[in-house]
């Protein structure tokens, strides 16, 4: 029996990934506050954010900081465009914080709402920059199959899940996809992590080369995958993917969505995985998701070739009117001010051995074939045969089964495609919280396993 708010949902609201005729019997659950780690649903249960939400709210979920933040800034100018050379101290301040904590030298910042905006916009500037330098065919972004950019058309091409191009008309032209460093899933019989990384370098290559290097602009990826399965690349990978994408000028996007803000154990994920790119799409963490804000911090060429095209047009035509929204950067600013202050960064750093040591014993688990992760973020994957690495059928739905089993334990993670649970909590989670984390969810692999039995 559907509660009022449920019922009213269901006659309302569309949802993200999510069944929607099945919805149609099951409902939602609704959430009504927040507490650290914690979010409560209007019962009063109580549930451990095993995901950060959409893998992002980094400071949990009752920091008053950013609430205060966002109502002085909402008191004092609750907006302004920056649109036509207009401007304020916010996004002023913002771009500037950004600058000098990149990882790479950046030479301005473009704002946006979301994820998505800003893996759009990095399309439209790399076409941008290629029309702008006088190379009209140098247009061809290359993806890779399972990452995630987000749900905008091209963000959408770029991402390489084929629930995000059904039925949907996508990807659009000059996106290509390569293949996905998963080496537990991909990789041959007793090829080494290193080996791997060398054969998908070559792949790449090949497709450059097949392509004409002329047409290729561009090679986005995430450090860690996110949506994609929770996958971290194997040894090696972006130094190797990184020299081809060098030999033939093809520029890096870093799409540093999820891993950017510390994920990782590092201020950005490219630190921590060898990864050097030209521009950065950044979002989520940035406001610990309090407010929606995106960004793409990009290179001094990049810049330049923008200079050169803005002169010829006449403008520079690209923008929304949220760009730079002064609430939105004044909590940006306060979350990365408490990133320092409280030294998160570092506390993730310290908090890894313990969140990979617990990780690392749900191998022993009959259904666990892979548990790996870095930083503050995993992925595990369920299967049927171990040694075989044989999957469940996909209509017998264990990893969904696992997931509603966490959650009637209290613990909420998230199902991807092809059997796999993803964790990534918030970066402020104790040691006694990844505990009890860990816990639940060994509680709910056992029922899974009761249940397939
Ligand atoms: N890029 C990555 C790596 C993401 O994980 C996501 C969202 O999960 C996006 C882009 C899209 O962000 P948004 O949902 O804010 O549009």
């Amino acid at each position: 029996m559907l509660t009022n708010l449920a019922a009213r949902d269901v006659e309302t609201l569309i949802h993200p990934y999510t069944h929607l005729d099945k919805f149609r019997e099951t409902g939602p659950i609704v959430f009504e506050r927040g507490e650290g780690v914690h979010v409560f649903d209007t019962a009063g249960r109580p549930y451990l954010e095993g995901m950060a939400g959409l893998w992002c709210t980094s400071l949990g979920y009752s920091n008053r900081e950013l609430a205060e933040a966002a109502r002085e800034q909402m008191e004092k100018l609750p907006f302004q465009h920056i649109f036509s050379g207009r401007s304020h101290d916010p996004a002023i301040a913002l771009a500037e914080k950004l600058k000098e904590i990149a990882p790479v030298p950046i030479s301005k910042v473009t704002f946006c709402s979301s994820g998505s905006e800003a893996n759009d916009t990095q399309v439209k500037l790399a076409w941008y920059m290629s029309n702008a330098l006088g190379k009209p065919r140098k247009k061809k972004i290359i993806a890779r199959t399972k990452g995630y950019h987000g749900v905008t058309v091209a963000s959408a091409s770029l991402t390489g899940l084929p629930a995000n191009h059904a039925l949907f008309d996508l990807p659009i032209q000059n996106v290509l996809h390569t293949s996905c460093p998963h080496h537990y899933r991909f990789a041959e019989a007793g090829e080494t992590e290193e080996a791997f990384s060398a054969r998908l370098a070559a792949e790449l290559e090949e497709m450059i080369l097949r392509e004409d290097p002329d047409t290729v602009c561009a090679f986005i990826a995430e450090p860690v995958m996110g949506a994609g399965g929770a996958l971290v690349p194997p040894a090696g990978y972006f130094e190797a993917i990184g020299a081809v994408c060098a030999k033939y000028d093809v520029r890096v996007i870093a799409d540093e969505v999820i891993c950017g803000f510390g994920r990782l154990g590092t201020m950005f994920g490219s630190q921590r995985l060898g990864m050097a790119p030209h521009t950065i799409s950044v979002a989520k963490a940035i406001t610990s998701a309090y407010m929606p804000l995106g960004a793409v911090m990009l290179d001094e060429p990049m810049y330049q070739a923008m200079l050169e095209g803005s002169r010829e047009v006449g403008t520079f035509g690209h923008g929304f009117t949220y760009s730079g929204h002064p609430t939105a950067c004044a909590v940006a600013l306060k979350t990365l001010e408490i990133y320092e202050r409280e030294r998160i960064v570092e506390g993730v750093a310290a908090k890894e051995p313990h969140f990979l040591h617990r990780l690392a014993a749900l191998e022993e688990h009959p259904l666990v074939g892979e548990a790996r992760g870095l930083g503050l973020i995993a992925g595990i994957e369920l299967v049927a045969d171990k040694a075989t690495k044989r999957q469940y059928e996909v209509k017998a739905g264990v990893a969904a089964k696992a997931i509603a089993f966490c959650q009637e334990e209290g613990l909420i993670l998230r199902n991807l495609m092809g059997d796999r649970i993803a964790i990534c909590p918030p970066l402020i989670i104790t040691q006694a919280e990844i505990d009890e984390l860990f816990d639940k969810l060994g509680r709910a692999l056992d029922r899974t396993l009761d249940w397939i039995a």
